[in-house]
């Protein structure tokens, strides 16, 4: 089995578009649907034929684009049955624990409720990859739109779970502002402090701070560390429920 390729690109102000190409079969998959024009550039480029879209939830920034892509290219929409009613033209509904057989390669699906019910994300553990959405980003995860910090606190603890070298990509370049936050909340963090200058470094060159790994946000994020000693302290929460935990992080992340 050859590796998963991922193509990453930018799209609309702030969103990541992927491809993901196998090259035995020549599947080609989008990850979302950000924007249509990049996404058909990047085929173009690579001379890869879209064969199917892989949804993580309804955003606009994230299935704008299906029906376009769809009647251009037939290709076949996977998402998950339970934002099925919310994702344009979708083929295939997949939920938590199901495998999504891509050509040589398998995804299997989490449910990663929170930011919106029905979101999920696709972890491909032969290639090490998660695709996440707006679940988890780099030193931060998606605002609670429609789900609350229980559930985001089970879904992030999923992903939390996977092999520390697992690639991290996530849907947006937010890292910068997230990790302003971050350093308030857990100064004391040495890895946390590295990791935002060195974010401020490659943000001033403009490269991309995605993907990260399971690993980096596991020691550095706020929203993944609800047991750290040092962030329970730094928001009076000292020996709290995690679920509480994350919920305050979330609610100062929201006003900061
Ligand atoms: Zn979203
Ligand atoms: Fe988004």
């Amino acid at each position: 089995m050859t590796r998963l390729e991922v193509a990453q690109f930018p799209c609309l102000s702030d969103n990541y578009g992927y491809l993901i190409h196998d090259a035995e079969t020549g599947h080609t998959a989008a990850i979302d649907t950000p924007e249509v024009d990049p996404i058909n550039r990047e085929l173009e480029a690579r001379g890869w034929r879209l064969t199917h879209i892989l949804n993580t939830h309804h955003h606009f920034d994230h299935a704008g684009g299906n029906l376009a892509l769809k009647e251009q290219w037939q290709c076949t929409i996977v998402g998950a049955a339970d934002d099925a009613a919310r994702i344009p033209g979708i083929d295939v509904q997949v939920a938590d624990g199901d495998t999504y057989v891509f050509g040589s390669h398998t995804a299997r699906i989490f449910d990663v409720s929170g930011h919106t019910i029905g979101h999920i994300a696709y972890y491909f553990a032969d290639d090490a990859m998660l695709f996440c959405g707006d679940a988890l980003f780099a030193l931060g995860c998606g605002r609670l739109f429609e789900g609350t910090p229980a559930q985001m606190w089970t879904s992030l603890k999923k992903l939390s779970a996977l092999p520390d070298d697992t690639a991290v990509y996530c849907a947006h370049e937010y890292t910068q502002a997230n990790a302003k936050f971050a350093v308030t909340v857990e100064p004391q963090n040495e890895a946390l402090m590295a990791r935002s200058k060195e974010i401020d470094r490659l943000r001033a060159a403009g490269t991309p701070t995605v993907p990260s790994t399971i690993g980096l946000e596991k020691a550095t994020n706020p929203f993944l560390r609800p047991t750290s000693t040092d962030l329970q302290g730094n928001l009076g929460l000292a020996g709290a429920d995690p679920v509480e935990v994350f919920a305050e992080t979330r609610r100062r992340k929201d006003n900061f």
